[in-house]
Parts: C-alpha cells; sequence; structure tokens
C-alpha cells in the first residue's frame, strides 16, 4: 500500500504506518497514492483525484470534510473516511480558553505588563460563576463544552434542533438562547441552516455585551452584522478560533475590529489529539482499503 501523508500529523505517524506500506509526503507522487491522509491544508478537489488513478481512500484526520470534494470521491469509488470523535476535547477545551480568557482580561494583562503598566485597578475582572452559556449545536464538542460549564456552576441552555433532552444542557429554542445568554458557544456544522443564522436580525435579540465564542465555522455568522455589532457594543466580544479562509484574507475587517480575541484555526491542535488522529488512522488503515 502506498500511503501519501499530504497534511502534518504527529511526527510518529509516518513511523506507525510504515507496517502498511510505504508513506511519503511528496505531492507529485500522487499519481502513485492508495491512500491519502489529509488535515484542512490539502483540499482533495476533482482535480487532484483525477490525478491519482490508484486513489481508494482518503483520510481526514479531523470533524468536518469541508476541504473533500466527496462527489468526485464517489465517481471515482474512493472510501472517504475522518476522525470525528479525536478532536472533541481538544475544541472543547480552547473553546474554554477563549471563554476564560474574555472576562478575565488575560490579553489586556499580558499586553499591559509587556508594556511595563501596573493595571491591577483597571483591569476588572468578571467571573463566569453562575453565567449563562447558550450552546449552538450541542454534538460531542458542545458536550463537552457543557460538562466544562458545569464545573465552572454555569446555567447551560442549548439550541439544536436535532437534540430533544441533554443531561446538562436545558433545550430551548434559538430566540430564547439568544435572550438568556451571557454567552454563547458555536458548535454546529456549516451547512445551508447554519450559514449565516446569526445576522443583524439575531444580534437583535442578544442581551447587550454578550460574549461569542467560535470554534465552529466563520461563516455561520453574518460577517458585516459582526463587525457592525462589535462596533456599536452590542457584542461585548467576538472570540474565535475560525476563519472564512485559513488563513483570512490581507485586510480582513475582523482582524482589526474592535473587542476580537483571535485564534489561529488551532482547536484541533493538541498534541495529545494529533496522536489520536494519528491512532484512528491506523485502525482505518488496519482494516484494509
Ligand atoms: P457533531 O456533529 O457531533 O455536532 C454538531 C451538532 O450541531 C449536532 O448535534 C447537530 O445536531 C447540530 N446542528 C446541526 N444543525 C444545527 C442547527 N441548524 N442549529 C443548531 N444545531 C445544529 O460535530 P462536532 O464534532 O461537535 O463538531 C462541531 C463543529 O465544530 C464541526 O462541524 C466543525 O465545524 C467544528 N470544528 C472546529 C474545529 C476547530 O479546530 N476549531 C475542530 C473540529 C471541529
Amino acid at each position: 500500500m502506498k500511503i501519501l501523508m499530504a497534511d502534518s500529523f504527529d511526527k510518529s505517524l509516518p513511523g506507525r504506518l510504515s507496517k502498511f506500506g510505504e508513506v511519503f509526503t511528496e505531492m507529485e507522487r500522487i499519481g502513485e497514492a492508495d491512500v491519502i491522509l489529509v488535515r484542512s491544508k490539502t483540499k482533495v478537489t476533482e482535480e487532484l483525484v483525477q490525478k491519482a488513478p490508484n486513489l481508494k481512500l482518503v483520510i481526514r484526520g479531523g470533524v468536518g470534510l469541508d476541504n473533500v470534494d466527496k462527489k468526485a470521491c464517489e465517481a471515482k469509488k474512493i472510501k472517504v473516511m475522518n476522525t470525528p470523535e479525536a478532536s472533541s476535547v481538544a475544541v472543547a477545551e480552547l473553546a474554554f480558553c477563549l471563554m476564560l480568557s474574555v472576562p478575565n482580561r488575560i490579553v489586556d494583562a499580558h499586553n499591559s505588563m509587556r508594556e511595563g503598566k501596573w493595571m491591577k485597578k483597571e483591569l476588572k475582572r468578571t467571573e463566569l460563576f453562575q453565567k449563562t452559556l447558550g450552546l449552538i449545536g450541542i454534538g460531542r464538542i458542545g458536550n463537552e463544552v457543557a460538562k466544562r460549564a458545569k464545573a465552572f456552576d454555569m446555567t447551560v441552555i442549548a439550541f439544536d434542533p436535532f437534540v430533544k433532552e441533554h443531561p446538562i444542557a436545558k433545550m430551548v429554542t434559538l430566540d430564547e438562547l439568544l435572550a438568556q445568554a451571557d454567552y454563547i458557544s458555536l458548535h454546529t456544522p456549516l451547512t445551508d441552516e447554519t450559514r449565516g443564522m446569526l445576522n443583524g436580525e439575531k444580534f437583535a435579540k442578544m442581551k447587550n455585551g454578550v460574549v461569542i465564542v467560535n470554534t465552529g465555522r466563520a461563516k455561520v455568522l453574518d460577517e458585516d452584522a459582526l463587525l457592525e455589532a462589535l462596533k456599536s457594543g452590542k457584542i461585548g466580544c467576538y472570540a474565535t478560533d475560525v476563519w472564512p479562509s485559513d488563513p483570512p484574507p490581507e485586510g480582513y475587517a475582523l482582524l482589526s475590529a474592535p473587542n476580537v480575541l483571535m485564534a489561529p484555526h488551532i482547536g484541533a491542535n493538541s498534541n495529545e489529539n494529533l496522536l489520536r488522529i494519528g491512532d484512528k488512522i491506523c485502525e482505518i488503515l488496519s482494516k484494509g482499503v
């Protein structure tokens, strides 16, 4: 079996995969590959599939399949698999890290110290304790965030049209969530229903100064309305790991907007998660292609 490792994975992976066959990383050898391993960077397009006459299996190390043209693969009878369970804890921890950083003003505190300032009086923190967290989407990652929020004594509510009951979160309508949440964390895939689902009309229904944490997908929010709501202070902070493209285009307005906390799509990037993704890939390959 010839395995093209097109993106970066845990450094132990090539060694672990060698029992299944030859592992290489040169994209120009795509024509030889039986299997291609990708994360987010490589796009498995129709054009790429055309260059890969031997390809039988695409494995995306991660949750979604946004970077794989499933139709093009299907047409060539190429199996497409991903590793959706592996990343839940890693992404949930980043969502929580972003959520905690905002009321604790960690970035302001750090930057002020670097600038030689002692802002003990100015840096007033607030607590997550007894605040309401609204989860939009409560699948694998949303569930992990709910567990962590409970440990912080937050009230957890959630909107998810496909989940009727949850052991921690009280399931509510989207309007109820928007009206009650102090913090909103987004955990839906990008679909026709979720694209732009948080727009100006929805922002108007939120509490003033609400914090929105996005480790889901950037395009779930309407960009122009978001910028407006950040400028007016309706949204107190938008803390995001996800972007319309990786990286966002040069001069992208959100990069210089007020009250934004940013990470470069590192939700799945924990060392532990990269190992778990590797475990899953080995498990898939051990069943053959
Ligand atoms: P999941 O499929 O387990 O959960 C998604 C949930 O969203 C499901 O419960 C589904 O019912 C719900 N949902 C679907 N449509 C909805 C709608 N219109 N309104 C509200 N809820 C809706 O997926 P997951 O593993 O929890 O991952 C969630 C998302 O996180 C992924 O789709 C991906 O976009 C994102 N993600 C980001 C990173 C990162 O690095 N930041 C990494 C992995 C995944």
